[in-house]
């Protein structure tokens, strides 16, 4: 029988934190004594975080959120989950909750798109004038996406607004829906899309994670799996039907399985099967599979001859 007796809180709240050394402190010492786990960055802009813990405990940190003055209304996307989903509990002081690496930042409390529930979110994907913006890294993008989303080729959120603009041409006129996970990422960049000279820029109400609990939609539109940041890895969205878009990275096969690179310098997030992992030695390349401190060759005790025909095999394709 499982034992849901565990939940995963996700949430941000733009609003400014003048001491956030004091508000890191506080925090930390109330997650550990609640024996929450997870990710929690505190700036100046706000707090932008994810824990685990059972049911009580993240009853406990919600009621504890809200009662600080400004982050009454923060709004929580649950997950029920069976056990801890994060090994440790990290609480860090940032100088922003996302890095779009801009000139001139966007405060989203002065400066950003339209906020669209679910519901009106999907009519908007059915309308032919409108173009959807993945606003995610293209790992997260490959596991799953909203069906046509446009997919930016970018490994990092800071290097989002470089490539709108070199492909401003495919959104020029058009209506822009954006979205991420939980909506954290889309306040500034919709922003910056209306800095940018776009005018007509929305984004989903508390992100992916919204949609797919929502009744009004139970994910429709969504195709694949939603990438998380945590143990899970991949979470199901869309209730209606379950449409794989991954692919393995070696064969090209469906696939919804990540492992990361062997190479701990690489760490390439990559879509394999277990036996393409064991063929590639759980490495992205030649180069990573012969890096003298990967860790699937570790993990596995493989010699270095073993590794070395291994790759003369991989070479000439006979694996
Ligand atoms: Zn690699």
């Amino acid at each position: 029988m499982e034992n849901n007796n565990y939940r995963v809180l996700l949430y941000y709240k733009y609003r400014t934190i003048e001491d956030t050394e004091q508000f890191v402190k506080e925090h930390l010492k109330f997650c550990k004594e609640n024996n929450l786990l997870g990710r929690i960055l505190v700036a100046n802009e706000g707090i932008n975080g994810t824990v685990s813990g059972l049911v009580e405990d993240t009853d406990k940190y919600m009621t504890f959120l809200k009662s600080i003055s400004g982050f009454e209304d923060t709004f929580f996307k649950i997950d029920v989950v069976s056990g801890h989903a994060f090994k440790k509990m990290h609480v860090r002081a940032k100088k922003e909750l996302v890095n779009l690496s801009l000139e001139e930042d966007i405060n989203p409390l002065e400066l950003t798109g339209k906020h669209l529930e679910p519901k009106e979110f999907m009519e908007k994907l059915e309308d032919p004038n409108v173009v959807v913006i993945d606003a995610r890294n293209d790992y997260e993008y490959d596991l799953g996406h909203f069906r046509g989303a446009i997919k930016p080729e970018i490994r990092n959120f800071r290097d989002l607004p470089g490539w709108i603009r070199q492909n401003k041409e495919k959104f020029e006129g058009k209506k822009i829906l954006t979205y991420c996970t939980g909506g954290v990422r889309c306040e500034k960049f919709s922003g910056w899309l209306l800095k940018e000279g776009f005018d007509d820029v929305s984004q989903l109400h508390g992100g992916i994670h919204n949609y797919g609990t929502s009744r009004d939609t139970l994910g429709k539109h969504w195709d694949g799996k939603m990438y998380v940041f945590d143990e899970r890895i991949a979470v199901d969205i869309n209730k209606h039907e379950h449409v794989i878009v991954g692919k393995d990275y070696f064969t090209g096969e469906p696939c919804e399985r990540y492992i990361n690179c062997g190479n701990p310098d690489c760490n390439k997030q990559i879509l394999a099967s277990e036996a393409s992992e064991e063929k590639y030695l759980g490495s992205c390349s030649d180069h990573c599979r012969l890096h003298p401190r990967n860790r699937y060759v570790l993990r596995k005790q493989l010699t270095s001859d073993m590794v070395r025909e291994q790759v003369e095999r991989i070479r000439l394709k006979r694996v």
